[in-house]
């Protein structure tokens, strides 16, 4: 009996396998399809300055126009994507979709009230040869100025074995004017340490440590020591997925300059993101 049980069990579990299998593979050519064929959008949500409430930048989050299942967020196909390369050809779009929003921005907005916007990177689109022109060249194009555009990478992306080229890639992109942050921040391994002389500008604190800092002293530690460090580094500090009033008011406490999360504002829509620049200019 044992016996037999074991192999019912076997045999589901390799179905179960098959079946994701079929799942990925199918995934992954919808995922084809919808890179040629334009079915991406961005969603931009305010980086937001702690004290005033007004937006200093809007960081650009992708989402999959899917023409059955509806608007797709990246933890659906992120992982799937950089597995299979399309990551990059994707990111190329969303790139430059960023910055022809923002040039549309410093079309309509007063001279030198354009917020930067945010693109994440993923470490495969910076070993692709030619990343740096292909910034380059955007930023001509679209006439966008270099400080209007900061590049995401997250920590423990930047752990791998290429790591070099990938610092000295990021060093030629800051002495363009484009800034650099470290997103996702305290996930990985790296200490603070890790933060001195690295080319860059913003650290993004990652969301599992302000959700929790209100009531544990270690995460508590690490954000007030990211904050402190930063400030003797000269870098700028973003806490992620601010929730509520009691997270806001403990990062002002702490000297954290600028976030972003529901509280202030989830991913807007292209279209909404001036009306709510004019709301919270009246807010403010
Ligand atoms: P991320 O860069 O760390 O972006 C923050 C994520 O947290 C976003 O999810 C955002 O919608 C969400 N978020 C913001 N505020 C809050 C909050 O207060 N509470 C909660 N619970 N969540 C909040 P989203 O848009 O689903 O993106 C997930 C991840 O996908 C991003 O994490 C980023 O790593 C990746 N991603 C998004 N767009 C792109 C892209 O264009 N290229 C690449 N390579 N990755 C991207
Ligand atoms: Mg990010
Ligand atoms: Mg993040
Ligand atoms: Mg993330």
């Amino acid at each position: 009996v044992a016996k037999g049980a074991g192999k019912n069990q076997w045999r589901r579990y390799q179905r179960h396998l098959h079946d994701e299998m079929v799942e990925r593979l199918e995934l992954r050519s919808a995922l084809d399809h919808a890179v040629n064929e334009g079915h991406f959008l961005l969603h931009y949500q305010p980086i937001v300055d702690l004290v005033s409430g007004r937006a200093a930048g809007f960081e650009a989050l992708v989402r999959w126009h899917h023409p059955a299942r509806g608007v797709i967020t990246p933890d659906q196909f992120i992982e799937v994507a950089e597995e299979s390369g399309l990551i990059v050809p994707m990111g190329r779009w969303v790139l430059e979709e960023a910055l022809r929003t923002v040039s549309e921005w410093r079309r309509v907005l007063p001279p030198g009230q354009a917020p930067y916007v945010t693109v994440n990177v993923s470490v495969r689109q910076f070993r692709e040869a030619g990343f740096v022109d292909q910034v380059r060249n955007a930023l001509q194009h679209t006439g966008v100025p270099a400080r209007s555009l900061m590049l995401e990478i997250t920590e423990t992306l930047l752990m791998k074995d290429d790591e070099q080229r990938i610092w000295a890639d990021l060093s030629t992109l800051r002495e363009m004017g484009v800034r650099i942050a470290i997103d996702d921040f305290g996930t990985g391994y790296s200490s603070l340490g890790y933060l001195r002389q690295r080319p860059i500008d913003v650290v993004k604190i990652d969301k599992t440590f302000i959700d929790d800092m209100v009531t544990s002293p270690q995460p508590l530690a690490l954000v007030s020591g990211i904050v402190s460090l930063a400030r003797n580094l000269d870098l700028t500090v973003v806490a992620e997925g601010i929730e509520d009033e009691a997270h806001r008011d403990l990062l002002v406490q702490l000297g954290c300059p600028l976030g972003q999360g529901f509280l202030f504002s989830s991913p807007l829509g292209p279209t909404e993101v001036l009306a709510w620049m004019t709301r919270s200019e009246i807010a403010a």
